[in-house]
């Protein structure tokens, strides 16, 4: 459809589609810059996967390091992601991600929305040059979401219920649940906070429906929100756009359903893709992920892809195919109390001394203490000979105990672990042998596990897979135990297991952009008036997780390159 100068509704000067890290920080961002912005969410809440995140952002080169004296990290980034991600995506972009994205925290940190680091959080490839042992990665600062007035804190899409406590209203950064866990070890050390907490959500609860103190990605999305509203933004929900408007290739605004109308949003210096990619469509994972497809996801449910197809209908190109088109979690799926399906991603338990997962054969097949989305691909990897999907994580009743295991929390008393074995969810029996037949994995394949396991617990050296032998591994382990804080013995009955398949959290399949954010054609030639940002674009890393904060790292970089660009536009 071509476009008639007298023929719209309304006029801004930004349209974004969608209120994730990228379209937020976008909107924010031109908003800052003095443009008339207006939001367009599909959903009733602003936020998308962004606000079930942790909100870590992967930043080299960032303002901490500079002021902690660092200065060559920008050089060291380039050289990991050259080697982990070589020619699979333009370096033009990465060099993008790594000279802006710095330039992106100043400015947040500018208006008020602001990070602290994660000085200890080791990059995903610890055995590569120029990875980081720490200091890439930050965090959202907590924000107080009274600051939204109730109305508009009730926008704000609650966190992943399994992450926080109180069936998801009160939410805690992860520094304070490993505080708090101390409880458990004899501490009061720890007994302030709680009451800190514990008090400030009880007075939250008589006037909000969860508590208002944020963290994570929750925190970064109502930080954004509040900047933008307070700039004089403004947000559609439930607003549908059926079509882009271009006049001669240039994209001109959208054609947008909103309460019942169908208005023509006139874009005068563009608009912004940010529709967080495709990650729970099940017809798009069958056509672009890897077989068995996913059928689950941890990304929130309007990340369906209609934003790349909106894209794609001006003319707009799909990246080149990556190795696997996403970013993934290995994931246990159980029933919440009201039915509902919880898709709980295991990022950090995998870790944990005294965990092996195996396959059917009852065979391990990857370090279990690698990233999440090594340990996926791990988990393909050895499905092409052996079924691994799903894969399962074996523990014994200490570990259980100690750690916990999924929607298992540490600690729980063995009466309440019940409900988790009555649905499956937990499978228990007293000897490995029965344990194997049980979940259908050969048992002498897992009986033999279970013994090089203890014998590795014991001399501290993991002989198949060097599991505890580098820095990303050892982080998330168990400092205290020893001789190696991810080895820990599996031999005090009953034994547990939890199936896990793979998720994905996040997809990187998406539109080709440039330097500037704009979407590119087949050709190669950008299109006016038209950005991607999040994972609507094509991911910079081509599928590889250099580590944590990549995703919300690039919408945040590209989101803020595509309102500055805007910005400048006549
Ligand atoms: C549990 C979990 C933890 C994670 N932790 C991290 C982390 O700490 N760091 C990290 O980097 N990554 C993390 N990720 C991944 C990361 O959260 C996402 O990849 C990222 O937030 C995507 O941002 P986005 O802006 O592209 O999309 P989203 O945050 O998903 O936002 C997209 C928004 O667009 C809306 N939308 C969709 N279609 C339309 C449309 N047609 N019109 C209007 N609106 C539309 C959606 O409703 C949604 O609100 C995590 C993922 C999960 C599931």
């Amino acid at each position: 459809m071509t476009t008639n100068d007298d023929d719209w509704d309304c006029e801004v000067d930004v349209l974004v589609l969608g209120s994730g890290a990228g379209g937020l920080g976008a909107a924010a961002v031109a908003a800052t810059e003095g443009l008339r912005v207006l939001v367009l969410e599909k959903t009733e809440f602003v936020g998308g996967t962004t606000a079930y995140s942790a909100g870590t952002c992967w930043i080299p080169d960032n303002r901490f390091q500079r002021a902690d004296g660092v200065t060559d990290d920008a050089e060291a980034a380039r050289s990991y992601l050259d080697a982990l991600v070589g020619d699979r995506s333009p370096r033009r972009m990465r060099e993008t991600y790594v000279r802006r994205g710095t330039e992106v925290i100043d400015y947040l940190d500018g208006i008020g929305v602001r990070f602290w680091p994660s000085k200890k959080v080791v990059d995903y490839h610890p055995e590569l040059p120029g990875a980081g042992m720490g200091g890439r990665a930050l965090e959202p600062v907590p924000f107080d979401g009274r600051r939204l007035g109730r109305a508009n804190f009730g926008r704000v899409r609650g966190p992943v219920p399994e992450f926080a406590l109180f069936g998801g209203t009160l939410m805690l950064r992860r520094a304070e649940v490993n505080e708090l866990l101390r409880i458990y070890e004899g501490s009061l050390r720890s007994v302030p906070l709680a009451l800190r907490l514990g008090l400030r959500w009880a007075i939250d609860r008589l006037r909000f429906s969860r508590g208002t103190r944020l963290a994570m990605g929750n925190a970064l999305v109502a930080n954004l929100y509040c900047h933008l509203l307070a700039r004089g933004g403004d947000v559609w929900f439930t607003a549908v756009t059926t079509e882009l408007l271009s006049d001669h290739g240039r994209v001109e605004g959208a054609l947008v359903t909103h309460r019942g109308r169908q208005l023509r949003v006139r874009a005068r210096r563009g608009v912004v893709l940010a529709g967080g990619g495709f990650a729970a469509s099940a017809e798009r994972r069958a056509q672009y992920l890897p077989a068995p497809t996913a059928q689950f996801t941890r990304a929130a449910e309007a990340a369906t892809g209609d934003t790349l197809a909106l894209g794609q209908s001006v003319g707009g190109a799909l990246g080149p195919p990556h190795d696997d088109n996403a970013f993934w979690f290995p994931s246990s799926i159980g029933r919440r109390r009201d039915g509902s399906t919880a898709v709980f991603p295991h990022i950090w338990d995998r870790a944990k001394p005294g965990l092996v997962a195996v396959n059917d054969a009852g065979r391990r097949f990857t370090d279990e203490a690698v990233s999440y989305h090594r340990f996926t691909r791990a988990m393909y990897e050895s499905h092409k000979a052996v079924p691994s999907i799903p894969a399962w994580l074996v523990v014994d009743s200490r570990t259980l105990t100690k750690y916990g295991l999924g929607l298992v929390r540490p600690h729980l008393p063995a009466l309440l672990r019940k409900k988790y074995q009555a649905t499956g969810y937990l499978v228990t029996a007293p000897t490995v042998r029965e344990l194997a037949t049980t979940i259908g994995v050969d048992p002498q394949g897992l009986e033999q596990t279970i013994i090089d396991n203890n014998s590795y617990a014991r001399t501290g050296v993991d002989e198949q897979f060097g599991k505890g032998e580098n820095p990303f591994d050892r982080q998330y382990g168990d400092p205290e135990h020893r001789p190696n804080p991810n080895l820990g013995p599996i031999e005090v009955p009953p034994y547990y297991a939890i199936a896990v398949v793979p998720t994905p959290l996040g997809t990187a399949l998406g539109l080709r952009i440039d330097p500037d954010a704009r979407v590119l054609t087949e050709s190669g030639a950008p299109t006016e008036g038209l950005y991607a940002c999040g994972n609507d674009a094509d991911s910079v890393m081509a599928a590889e997780y250099p580590g944590a904060g990549c995703q919300v790292g690039s919408a945040l970089t590209f989101g803020y390159v595509a309102a500055r660009h805007a910005a400048q536009r006549s």
